[in-house]
């Protein structure tokens, strides 16, 4: 996005500065590799809260002005942003757009001036007016409306900001190493188009998808620096090392020397890299890997199929919600899945189900949920959302003439779950072909295999689906009953537990028996300890975000497979995480 646009959630906030204090190095989790140096840009969220002060009736116009001329710059930032975003993204444009619509909605300002009229400020009228125009919303029974409850909230955020003069210069983040309490992936989506280097979060863990999405991104992020935003002052330079999870904060000039040296080594290091990309991933001793990548665009195919990526063995279509902030029409999922299948042709892609809730996407779920990662989820959702699932299935299979599509679901437990999702994609076959559409009958459907339920259950999965697809970063949440968001576990969420370790290899035992094919996709597959012990489980199939693709064909190529079967041997034995790190790190 151009110069000037405004970040779109963060709305309240506050940048802080103070005088330097010199050199200081603060501890963090190393989130997405690299290494960035630039000026800070601190985010300090402060939520609006509710104030029940009066206003004196001399004060009332006074008060009405104030709003007025808000909503007046909320209106004008709007259609500013507009005008830029559609030089980017009609997607974005159009949920700015809706924004608009409720700023100019005569009856919301209309009761808005009512409520300053009693005596009540402004910004407490503003947010009681939209808080109740939210709560009929989330009443509705239409569960469109329901999802339009979102757009109140920011539009209100952004009114109440205003308000209390929390503006925000638009292009501030431009170039900077973006400090902040949390990121969703939909600010990501903004940074990224502002050019941040580098993340720094208070919390997040570290397989949040703000956090996948930095390492696809290839910007360096260290997570879980506790008062980030309270020590970190606005404009200061700082380091980000994503390898090691440090932040230097006003580094002397030694220390920027080194690090200036630091990141140049990295630089030529990946170039070295490319030279692997015709190389085939096989170990010393012959065995072959497929080396898929991740995807979240149809651009991102092109930069896989560039470093030599065999496939996709992931593509995260919720992101397309994301990037839309709604669900896309049929055609609009039709034309996104051609393009992608057609890009990568004739390798395979593997669409996954819309995986809506928990920390991602959360539009059309009825109402809140105090659990929501152990809530309706991934095929739950889509099976208490029928007309979603069909739409998105049908879009995939129209995707699928050429034959180098897969289709998988997220978040399977039982199943129950998988043959009702079958069911519904043989309703789509006979609508298709009664209106004549060509696409792949045999289309394979796979399950991911990421709760400990599947895991243990892998064989019926094996026996029933086309293929299987390890998701270890909700298998680890899962099983370590672990939020993979929350810092304050982050030491206990790993992948690499001895118990997720027994789930992948019955899971992939399981594949062998009904001689299906399965692969492991989630962050584990990329992690630079785990390669020998995942060759050695027999997996073959490993898809990993492409800014890592070539680093791990790197290390495939430096293994054998008779030792990578030692360190299963050894890694199964362990009863702690760092019993495992151990024997990754010291080998067999
Ligand atoms: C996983 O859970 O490992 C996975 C690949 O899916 P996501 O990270 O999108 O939940
Ligand atoms: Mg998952």
């Amino acid at each position: 996005m151009a110069d000037g646009v405004f970040l779109w959630r963060p709305v309240n906030l506050m940048l802080r500065s103070a005088a330097p204090q010199g050199e200081r190095t603060l501890k963090g989790i190393p989130a997405s590799a690299g290494i960035a140096i630039g000026r800070a840009f601190v985010l300090s969220i402060d939520s609006p809260s509710v104030s029940h002060e009066r206003i004196e009736p001399a004060s009332i116009p006074h008060e009405v002005t104030r709003f007025k001329s808000a909503l007046e710059s909320v209106a004008g930032e709007l259609v500013h942003a507009i005008d830029l975003a559609r030089q980017e993204s009609t997607n974005v444009s159009t949920i700015i757009e809706s924004f608009l619509l409720i700023v100019g909605d005569p009856v919301i300002s209309g009761n808005i001036v009512g409520r300053i009229e009693t005596g009540t400020p402004a910004e407490t009228a503003v947010m009681q007016e939209f808080d109740h125009h939210q709560n009929m919303l989330y009443n509705a029974r239409d569960s469109f409306l329901r999802d339009r409850a979102q757009d109140f909230d920011h539009v209100k955020e952004r009114l109440v900001a205003i308000l209390r003069n929390q503006t925000l210069s638009h292009a501030a983040a431009r170039n900077s190493i973006v400090v902040s309490g949390s990121i969703t992936p939909q600010d990501m989506l903004f940074f990224k188009q502002t050019r941040a280097l580098g993340f720094i979060t208070e919390i997040g863990g570290i397989n949040s998808h703000a956090c996948i999405m930095a390492r696809d991104m290839g910007i360096p992020a260290v997570i879980g620096i506790r008062n980030a935003t309270s020590d970190i002052v606005n404009n200061i330079t700082i380091i980000v090392d994503g390898y090691a999870g440090v932040v230097i904060v006003d580094p002397s000039d030694a220390t920027l020397r080194e690090y200036t040296a630091k990141q140049e080594q990295a630089e030529d290091y990946r170039r070295r890299l490319g030279k692997l990309i015709q190389e085939p991933a096989v170990t010393i001793d012959g065995a072959t890997v497929c080396l898929m990548a991740n995807v979240d665009t149809p651009k991102q195919v092109d930069a896989a199929v560039m470093v030599g990526a065999d496939g996709f063995g992931l593509v995260r279509t919720e992101y397309m919600l994301v990037e839309r902030g709604r669900y896309p029409s049929h055609e609009e999922q039709v034309e996104w899945y051609t393009d992608i299948a057609d890009r990568a042709f004739p390798k395979t892609v593997t669409f996954r189900a819309f995986d809506v809730g928990s920390d991602k996407f959360r539009e059309g779920i009825p109402h809140h949920e105090d659990n929501p990662a152990l809530g309706l989820r991934g095929i739950r959702f889509l099976l208490y959302r029928p007309d979603i699932f069909e739409q998105q299935a049908c879009a995939v299979l129209k995707a699928s003439v050429h034959r180098n599509v897969r289709f998988m679901l997220p978040m399977v437990c039982v199943i129950e779950e998988f043959e009702q999702a079958k069911h519904l994609i043989q309703h789509c076959m006979q609508k298709l072909d009664a209106d004549g559409f060509e696409y792949d009958a045999s289309m394979p459907v796979g399950v991911m295999i990421e709760t400990p339920a599947a895991a243990l259950l892998a064989d019926v999965f094996a026996k029933a689906a086309d293929f299987l697809s390890i998701g270890t970063n909700d298998l680890a949440q899962y099983t370590l009953a672990t939020d993979r968001t929350n810092e304050l576990v982050a030491d206990i969420f790993d992948a690499l537990h001895p118990s997720v370790l027994k789930l992948i290899r019955m899971t992939v035992d399981a594949a062998r028996t009904y001689e299906k094919p399965v692969s492991l996709c989630g962050e584990l597959a990329g992690h630079a300890a785990a390669t020998e012990l995942l060759i050695g489980f027999g997996l073959t199939e490993l898809s990993v975000s492409t800014s890592v693709l070539l680093e791990l064909k790197q290390r495939i190529r430096s293994v054998s497979k008779e030792d990578c079967l030692e360190v299963v041997r050894k890694a199964l034995a362990c009863t702690t995480t760092s019993e495992v790190y151990a024997v990754l790190a010291h080998g067999r």
